[in-house]
């Protein structure tokens, strides 16, 4: 069994730095998790100290059934794929890829036959006799890839593998590495800065802010029920969608008008206590076209209504994907703002969001006839609301 559990894992440098606080985390065996989070949360941290880089200054780590605290980077059997990619220039793809092996005095008849498996699975057969400088960024890191895959270590250990290459290949490589992983099964703890890699690669994402895990969760999990406003805000691209509201009569009172709750959001809010001033968040798809949902009821009823309050917006900007559109639009008294939220938005290289500053977007059909400049007509399914504590961040709903 190579399960990962860390145990109140904290790291503390010696500048006195807290990188890493009191990290507990249970990955099991053949696990695929992500870290992340934003620049400086101490996700490489926690990964250094798995993989015996960086020692840990309390808590305690297990790999597999031992305590690895105190055990040398080589006696802990994880392999570490690297940002870099760290191939030596003057060897072969083949000797770039036995290198582990040969340094553990594997004999050569066996290392051939571990390459040889390992670049047919990585698709670099072809290129066994190359340098690295002859390889392409993706071939690069697929020899990469390779020397960890020839040890066959208790896990894989990745830090940010795939942020060298351009856009197009990474998505390519995502895609390869998650069916590689599958394959293996091998236990794998990946670190990113990218929601979307995190979303698309892991089993479970630990999201991680100031050296705090903030949630653990599959990626649905992390969508749909965000724990507080920091992750609410990190997860999901463009990102959600923040208002100042105040709860009155059973109702938000926002920016949009009243926003009704039903029943189950209300009884929620109710029992878990919440203020008077709150914050609700609202995904982009949680609005929709308020003209074509008529047309589509048509003959049936208009799901209008208290659930789904409609409100009128004047159109900034449209942006359209083919299959969506995104439009933005200005809404009066602003999106809301807390420390997590400032922190969100000033990392600007988490979220490619077209949003400026007070701006809230939503996802619409393709069929919308929405144009800028123009007044549109939009509803908001309630069901898909959170509502969040401004005081704690926390996710009430
Ligand atoms: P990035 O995505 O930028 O690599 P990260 O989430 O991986 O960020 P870490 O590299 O783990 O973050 O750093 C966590 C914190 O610890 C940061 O505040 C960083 O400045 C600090 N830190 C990292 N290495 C050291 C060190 N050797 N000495 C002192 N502080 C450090």
């Amino acid at each position: 069994m190579a399960e990962i559990i860390l145990e109140k894992v904290t790291k503390r440098f010696p500048d006195g730095a807290l990188a890493v606080k009191d990290v507990d985390l249970a990955i099991a065996d053949g696990e695929f998790v992500i870290l992340v989070g934003p620049s400086g949360c101490g996700k490489s941290t926690t990964l250094n100290m798995i993989a015996g880089l960086e020692d840990i200054t309390h808590g305690s780590l297990r790999i597999g059934d031992r305590v690895v605290n105190d055990l040398a980077p080589k006696e802990r059997d994880v392999a570490m794929v690297f940002q870099s990619y760290a191939l030596y220039p003057h060897m072969s793809v083949r000797e770039n890829m036995g290198f582990p092996l040969r340094l553990a005095k594997v004999d050569k008849g066996t290392i051939n036959a571990k390459v040889e498996e390992a670049a047919r699975i990585l698709d670099l057969t072809d290129h066994l006799d190359r340098k690295p400088a002859n390889l392409s960024g993706g071939q690069r890191q697929r020899v990469a890839m390779g020397r960890a895959i020839v040890r066959d270590p208790k896990a894989f250990l990745m830090d940010e593998p795939l942020s060298n290459l351009d856009a197009k290949l990474r998505v390519q490589m995502r895609t390869q590495i998650s069916r590689l992983q599958r394959r293996l099964g091998t236990t794998t703890v990946y670190v990113t800065h990218d929601q979307t890699e995190a979303m698309t690669l892991g089993d479970r994402v630990v999201v991680m802010r100031q050296g705090l895990v903030q949630q653990v969760g599959t990626p649905a999990e992390l969508y749909d029920h965000p724990r507080n406003l920091f992750v609410a805000g990190f997860i999901g691209s463009p990102a959600m969608n923040f208002l100042n509201a105040t709860l009155e009569d059973g109702a938000l009172r926002s920016p949009l008008g009243d926003l009704s709750l039903d029943d189950r959001m209300r009884q929620v809010l109710e029992r878990r206590n919440a203020p008077r001033e709150v914050i609700v968040g609202l995904r982009p798809e949680a609005f929709e076209d308020a003209s074509l949902s008529r047309d589509r009821d048509r003959g049936g009823m208009f799901r209008g209504g208290p659930e789904r309050p409609v409100f009128t917006a004047t159109v900034d900007v449209l942006e359209s994907l083919g299959s969506d559109v995104y439009i933005y639009f200005t809404a009066e008294g602003g999106p809301a703002k807390t420390a997590e939220l400032e922190e969100l938005a000033t990392d600007s290289g988490l979220r490619d969001t077209g949003a400026e500053a007070g701006q809230i977007v939503a996802r619409l059909d393709a069929a919308t006839r929405a144009r800028e400049g123009h007044p549109v007509e939009l509803q908001i399914d309630m069901s898909k609301a959170h509502v969040f504590d401004p005081a704690t961040g926390e996710n009430l709903t």
